[in-house]
């Protein structure tokens, strides 16, 4: 992402390769339209999971026992009428290689096997100290630094950022094994059982390659450990794991084969935190905190890997605007701004799915919820023109109808220039976008001319003219007349809305745009304060 906008990269991660651990399983629709604007939704679409039809989970002792409560996985957004795109079922360890080639052919240096060890400051920008795996250190300087280092950030600990939340509610291990169980499974089409053995909260899945499972049990519960003599993932042996694969599929005589999770490694067992928190702070001078080194969200839901691809895509237009000149250090406070209170929200309706999973009936919060925390979040910050004070920061997305600071509507158009409908979300991405209804040419002339005053590109598109709004929904999806217009971000989010004509439309414009770039300090303020 960062290279799309621009801003030359160096990627530093500890590991020699990419982990073949099973985490995230879905890319929601919202990540989905982000990989889209970049091009990778065909290689996504390519490398789908083949579980996608275990779409049910079961409540059982073990395997081999008897199955307590049988339900569907949580109920995913319907989004054709929404999103020209929808979720992928894609595993992490099969998406991750997909991001790694894009950005390397993007020209980002990424370099594994290295090591952030401390962090400096340098002139004005950040200095960081690595180590690769021969123990050579060596010394990285650049204007910005992004901590995308998970949970147990090593930068965020650097900086003393403290976090809020429960913390770590459980500590899991996770063990991958090849077994042989589809008898006990027969045509089960189960994605996911949760068991009480070997420990209540042991989650046994399949992984995608036939016989493979991945088995993970809580050995610390907040309050005791689970397993005599075992405190930390160093206590776990080979004949320890192998018995906690036997009690959870119920078969004490089972042939089990551990199979290694790390790269280049014999490491069969690593160990992860369930819990909730929220970092107290996203930013620190030049160094901003991303991903699960900002928020911890448990894996209920499927949320966390999403939050942080947003995250990435919250601040990747930002610092590439900022790094090229055309905008103020300060427009990248809003990332925190907009990012901590999403954070916030997604770990609450995550800690609520957990809590109905494990509930007698088993519900789930049902399409709305997930529609709302998918493509809801409302942000207010001085990186959005604000209309009406108090407006929540989660909303039903159907009805958001081009409010700033939400979502940009999805409307299907036509170019008038070619003959394929298309969804004006696909024309957001690198650029700010400047939509105007029928009626409101005079707004985009107006950003032409505000794009050449700053140097910086305003795509314009005038319904009816350059685009045909094929379902006539231009109105109640931009809550503007014919004659108004919505500004988008490059992010898809609605900076500003004109909700019609205006006698000194360049004037306006400007105004705006100088607000939203952080280039007006005053103006900056006023948003914050009527936000
Ligand atoms: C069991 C499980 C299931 C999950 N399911 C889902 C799901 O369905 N959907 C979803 O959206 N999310 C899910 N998640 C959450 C998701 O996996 C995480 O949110 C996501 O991996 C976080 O990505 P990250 O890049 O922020 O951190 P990580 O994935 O933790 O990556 C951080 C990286 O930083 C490296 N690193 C750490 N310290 C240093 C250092 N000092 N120098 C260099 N490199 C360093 C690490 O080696 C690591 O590779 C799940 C998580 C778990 C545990």
């Amino acid at each position: 992402m960062l290279r799309h906008h621009g801003v030359s990269t160096i990627l530093v991660e500890s590991h020699t390769g990419m982990s073949k651990i099973p985490r995230l399983r879905l890319v929601n629709g919202r990540s989905m339209e982000i990989y889209r604007s970049l091009g990778l939704e065909p290689l996504i679409r390519e490398n789908l999971s083949k579980l996608a039809r275990f779409n049910q989970m079961a409540r059982a002792e073990s395997v081999a026992g008897q199955e307590i409560v049988r339900t569907d996985l949580e109920g995913l957004e319907e989004s054709s009428r929404f999103s020209p795109t929808s979720h992928a079922p894609i595993d992490q360890h099969r998406l991750e290689p997909i991001l790694y080639e894009s950005a390397k052919k993007a020209g980002a240096d990424l370099r594994f096997g290295t090591r952030l060890v401390s962090l400096g400051r340098h002139g004005d920008g950040v200095e960081a100290t690595v180590s690769d795996q021969d123990g050579h250190v060596s010394r990285l300087r650049a204007k910005y630094l992004l901590a995308c280092d998970g949970h147990r950030s090593t930068v965020r600990d650097l900086l003393g950022i403290a976090s809020s939340g429960p913390g770590t509610l459980k500590r899991y291990a996770t063990i991958s094994a090849d077994i042989a169980i589809d008898d006990l499974i027969g045509d089960r089409a189960i994605g996911a059982w949760f068991l009480a053995n070997p420990a209540q909260g042991t989650v046994l899945l399949p992984h995608d390659r036939p016989g493979r499972w991945v088995l993970m049990v809580p050995y610390y519960d907040g309050e005791r450990q689970n397993f005599p003599g075992i405190t930390g993932i160093d206590d776990f042996d080979e004949a320890t794991c192998v018995e906690l694969v036997r009690s959870a599929v119920g078969a004490g005589d089972l042939p089990v084969s551990l199979v290694s999770l790390l790269p280049g490694g014999d490491r069969f067992v690593v160990d992860w935190d369930f819990g909730v928190s929220v970092a107290d702070s996203f930013r620190s001078g030049r160094v901003f905190l991303l991903g699960d080194a900002a928020h911890l969200i448990p894996p209920s839901g499927g949320f966390g890997a999403n939050v942080g691809i947003a995250d990435a895509h919250n601040l990747a237009w930002k610092l590439g605007l900022v790094v090229g000149g055309a905008a103020h250090d300060r427009l990248l406070d809003s990332y925190e701004r907009e990012r901590r209170p999403v954070a916030r929200l997604t770990a609450e309706a995550a800690v609520d799915r957990m809590d109905k999973r494990t509930s007698a009936g088993g519900a789930d919060p049902g399409v709305a919820g997930n529609l709302a925390v998918v493509y809801g979040h409302h942000y207010r910050s001085a990186a959005v023109h604000p209309e009406e004070p108090g407006v929540p920061e989660l909303l039903d997305p159907r009805n958001t109808g081009g409010l700033p600071g939400t979502r940009a509507p999805h409307l299907l158009v036509r170019p008038a220039n070619g003959p394929v409908e298309m969804s004006t979300v696909d024309l957001f991405g690198r650029h700010f976008v400047l939509l105007a209804g029928s009626q409101g040419a005079a707004w985009t002339v107006a950003a032409t001319q505000v794009s050449t005053a700053l140097g910086l590109p305003i795509r314009t598109y005038l319904l009816g003219h350059d685009l045909h709004d094929l379902e006539d929904r231009w109105l109640s999806a931009s809550g503007a007349s014919e004659g108004g217009a919505l500004l988008v971000r490059p992010d898809g989010v609605v900076g500003w809305r004109a909700s019609g004509a205006t006698d000194h439309p360049e004037a306006v414009l400007h105004d705006v745009m100088n607000t939203l770039l952080a280039l007006d300090n005053a103006a900056a303020l006023r948003n914050l304060e009527a936000s």
